[in-house]
């Protein structure tokens, strides 16, 4: 089969005609300022049967070696087609399980529930999937001789460390925005291992995110916020490994955990692709979950969209989405009306049970996969996700980026939660009778 060239470039998400390639230093339409998107040649991209792709994705998915044994460059023509070898920096994303939890599924009534396990990988986080995207161009600018002294970006914690793992990988320099108190103690050694400039500042994650636009106005600090689209390139690989995972279905509907809101845009392009292209044939529904003290979608939402206003995120457990201004608020709105979608929230007590409920089934989730498993529970029983329906959980982090918070549960030591499923160690003296006598507790 001869090689058809496959192309990809920036292009407004608002419709404008604007167009940029790839290695342009651009994340906003200059015409109207809205976001940008990736688009690809889908003539040419159709030049291949669904078949072909199915099998040629299938092929690379046991592959042994980077960069093909990379979720994400394992279906490279689909995310950054003329990238060279060179230039890919992968720490070996993707590929990651989709673990049943059929315990939960007869609870709910449900066909199935699977977690997709994003937290899986180097960093721990889905980040991991962007990353790899934005920091290999990054690499391709600077051979081409473009001048970029670092990438930065602003963080509730998994974005910082992903990338700075990946700039730590391909050599190049990171800085990332912290706001001081709000990330894990987990999240911040990560960058500080792995080499970056980590500023500290007295403020909230959206207070980062203004400083961090307005100091890569200068085209040589290259920004690596989600508002840049090259990072939803990866992370809309999720919702084509999901499918894969399936045998080339759809699930009846796919739940995510919402902060700055770029993922729910990038699963809504990977399903899109996939329908344009007949790898899959049905539309799966999509849900936006939310915590009750940070919930600019679910208002948006009850307003029909029509109001898409910010709020003043409070603090909850769920600190990777402690967001009351999401950069991408637009592109999630467009998404869920195409995807027949719906925005749930949940409240602490409700996110930190579904979390511990999940991991008595094997899963070690963290505190926003808790939010998307409380709005699972929420909209099962309330029947917007009907009986019988196969529904596929994005689970965003490892939970070991969060040990706070599961000892907390616990502990019982965390505000506004009385843990349901609280399990603490049980304290006995170093006898062999007040072992057995403390088996006999538990077992019976
Ligand atoms: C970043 C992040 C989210 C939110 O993703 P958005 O694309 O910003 O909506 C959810 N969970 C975890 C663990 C994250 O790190």
């Amino acid at each position: 089969m001869s090689e058809p060239s496959f192309r990809a470039k920036f292009a407004c998400s608002e419709g404008c005609d604007f167009r940029a390639s790839l290695t342009e230093v651009v994340y906003r339409c200059p015409t109207c300022g809205g976001l940008l998107e990736v688009r690809h040649d889908l003539s040419a991209l159709r030049s291949r049967a669904a078949s072909e792709w199915r099998s040629l994705f299938d092929s690379r998915f046991g592959a042994a070696r980077l960069p093909l044994a990379s979720g994400v460059w394992g279906k490279r023509e689909w995310v950054y087609p003329d990238l060279e070898d060179g230039d890919i920096v992968s720490l070996g994303e993707g590929r990651q399980p989709l673990l049943p939890l059929p315990r939960l599924a007869a609870e709910l009534g449900l066909a199935s529930v699977d977690l997709k396990q994003c937290g899986i990988s180097a960093t721990g986080s889905f980040k991991d999937l962007g990353m790899t995207v934005l920091v290999s161009a990054v690499a391709r600018m600077r051979r081409l001789g473009r001048r970029v002294r670092a990438v930065a970006c602003a963080s509730t914690g998994d974005t910082s460390a992903a990338l700075s793992a990946y700039c730590a990988a391909a050599g190049i320099p990171s800085v990332v925005f912290l706001p001081r108190g709000k990330v894990s103690l987990a999240q911040l050694v990560q960058p500080i291992s792995n080499g970056a400039l980590v500023l500290s500042l007295e403020t909230d994650f959206d207070g980062c995110m203004r400083i961090v636009q307005e100091v890569t106005r200068d085209p040589s600090i290259y920004l690596a916020n989600s508002m840049n689209s090259l990072r939803l390139e990866g992370q809309k690989i999720v919702a084509v490994e999901l499918c894969q995972q399936l045998g080339w279905e759809a699930p009846d509907w796919v739940i995510v955990p919402g902060g700055n809101l770029g993922n729910a845009g990038a699963l809504g392009m990977g399903f899109e692709l996939m329908l344009s292209l007949g790898l899959i044939d049905r539309r799966p529904r999509i849900a936006v979950a939310q915590a009750e003290k940070a919930n600019p979608l679910v208002r948006a939402f009850r307003s029909g969209f029509a109001d898409l206003s910010a709020v003043q995120a409070q603090p909850t457990l769920a600190t990777a989405i402690q967001i009351g201004s999401p950069v991408s608020m637009r592109r999630a709105a467009r998404t869920l009306r195409s995807f027949d979608g719906v925005v749930e929230e949940a409240a602490e007590q409700d996110l930190s049970d579904a979390a511990a409920r999940a991991d008595l089934e094997g899963a070690f989730t963290c505190p926003q996969t808790g939010v998307a498993l409380a709005a699972l529970s929420k909209l099962a029983r309330a029947g917007t996700i009907a009986r019988g329906s196969r529904v596929v959980v994005v689970s965003t982090a490892h939970g070991l980026k969060f040990y706070g918070f599961k000892e907390g549960y616990h502990r019982g030591t965390l505000a506004e939660v009385d843990g349901r499923w609280r399990n603490p160690p049980v304290e006995v003296r170093a006898t062999a009778q007040a072992v057995e006598e403390a088996l006999d507790r538990r077992l019976g």
